[in-house]
């Protein structure tokens, strides 16, 4: 009690500070507080000599700005997306790479083995020509790239073959048509594909995460989200006014088809990518008109496109028979761009240096990771949610969680938890009784135990 009115006063002379003296103040409670979005920090609060633990998602992520947590899983450092925006902002990643390394060799340890291989290479150039910038490095990098990478991808595709005589003969033959499809991705041949609204919004959502300014990354979001609701699933469909408000900004006095929509809205966003001079949304524009015209386009073959359709489409039904599990780890041999350079050189050869740079960091980027999964009835309380990397977050899935730690070190957990205690014993960012209660649901969910001796202040 007495500690949450002594809070209250702090955040009364927070404000106070504010508005007389103009001081940026970090910690502020309030949702609609301008000071969140500016230079938010902890360390802000130290002049007023309190610290308080935080109680939210959003507070508990911020950590990472000020302080080295360890993703429990993987045991890499994690990085605040705030820091990541904010060398967005400043240039960081499209300026001349000599600048580029300097900021960023701080942060080499936080990349995944794939990103520090590039990073490395880059580091290379840099020496040499400092001037450059990092899509042209890239796009040097690329010839040999290729080369390697579709032999290592054939190889699994020809055990993924083998394998599949495993299969029931109808499965077989649907199993055949749909490596087909693969092929003709891996290597980059021309076929027809039916336009899909969905994965066009979601591919356009990946790529304005690296767009730097704010107002046109929003409207870029705007404006394709319709795309993903049931209305767009038929290109007939008559698509409701709100909806078409949404995506035009202006009133509409017809209905327009879905088909119609799209083509409107592929247009607008290729315009922006053309403004922008981003070749990759562009190219994806370009591409999806093609598709709705029915003529033959490439598309590039992608790792979690086709584990994401393997399990889901191809083999969903063959479940829970042997083969299903052992096509599964065949295919998750494929090199995927967090652990192997040419696929990460190869996903980015037609990205600008924002998205390149963007992406060397993004998978160590700090999420709420729930232990219990919400899918399984786990809360959102504190005591329940741990910091992971982003990567880690979204391979896990629903997965449950001892599952996933099957794949990691049983010692890494300890890592964070450590960190986690330091951070809660000297400064009181954390309550005891949080890390306690993650802890606990650590043994239940991830039957891991991990040593909380050093923890000041809890039950015991
Ligand atoms: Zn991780």
């Amino acid at each position: 009690m007495l500690i949450s009115r002594v809070n209250l006063i702090a955040y009364n002379r927070v404000g106070i500070a504010k508005n007389s003296s103009g001081i940026s103040v970090g910690y502020c409670r309030n949702p609609i507080c301008p000071t969140i979005s500016n230079k938010n920090s902890y360390s802000d609060t130290v002049s007023f000599g309190i610290k308080t633990p935080v109680t939210n998602h959003k507070e508990f992520r911020m950590l990472t700005k000020d302080h080295v947590i360890h993703c429990i899983y993987c045991k890499k450092p994690l990085i605040y997306h705030g820091t990541l925006r904010d060398m967005l902002a400043r240039g960081v990643f499209s300026g001349p790479v000599s600048e580029f390394v300097k900021e960023i060799s701080p942060y080499r340890d936080y990349m995944k083995r794939g990103q520090q291989q590039v990073f490395d290479q880059i580091a290379k150039y840099a020496e040499k020509c400092p001037q450059t910038h990092l899509e042209e490095i890239l796009q040097l990098l690329h010839q040999n790239s290729i080369k390697r990478l579709v032999k290592t991808q054939a190889r699994i595709f020809k055990l993924l073959i083998e394998e599949s005589k495993k299969l029931p003969p109808d499965m077989q033959k649907r199993f055949r048509q749909f490596m087909k499809v693969q092929h003709k991705r891996l290597y980059e041949i021309p076929y027809q594909e039916k336009f899909n609204p969905e994965t066009f919004a979601y591919k356009v959502h990946k790529m304005v995460q690296s767009v730097p300014n704010p107002e046109l990354r929003g409207y870029l979001l705007r404006i394709t989200a319709p795309m993903t609701t049931e209305k767009f699933k038929n290109p007939e469909n008559l698509i409701p006014r709100e909806l078409g408000l949404q995506m035009t900004s202006s009133r509409i006095d017809k209905l327009h088809t879905a088909k119609d929509f799209s083509e409107y809205v592929i247009y607008r966003v290729q315009k922006i990518g053309e403004r922008l001079d981003r070749q990759d949304i562009v190219r994806l524009c370009r591409t999806s008109q093609r598709m709705i015209e029915g003529k033959k386009v490439i598309i590039p073959f992608s790792n979690k496109e086709f584990l994401k359709e393997l399990a889901k489409v191809e083999l969903a039904e063959l479940r829970p028979n042997p083969v299903y599990y052992d096509m599964l780890a065949i295919s998750r041999k494929l090199p995927s761009s967090n652990s192997n350079m040419s696929s990460f050189v190869v996903k980015h050869r037609y990205s600008n240096s924002d998205t390149i740079g963007y992406q060397l960091l993004k998978p160590s980027i700090t999420t709420i990771e729930h232990e219990q999964t919400r899918t399984s009835g786990g809360s959102d309380a504190l005591s329940n949610c741990v910091l992971a990397c982003n990567a880690d977050n979204f391979d896990r899935g629903s997965m449950p969680q001892y599952v996933y730690l099957d794949r990691w070190n049983k010692k890494n957990p300890q890592v964070y938890f450590d960190d986690v205690i330091k951070i809660s014993n000297e400064e009181n960012l954390i309550s005891p009784s949080d890390i306690e209660g993650q802890a606990l649901t650590l043994k239940e969910q991830g039957h891991v135990e991990v040593d909380l001796s050093a923890l000041k202040g809890g039950e015991k």
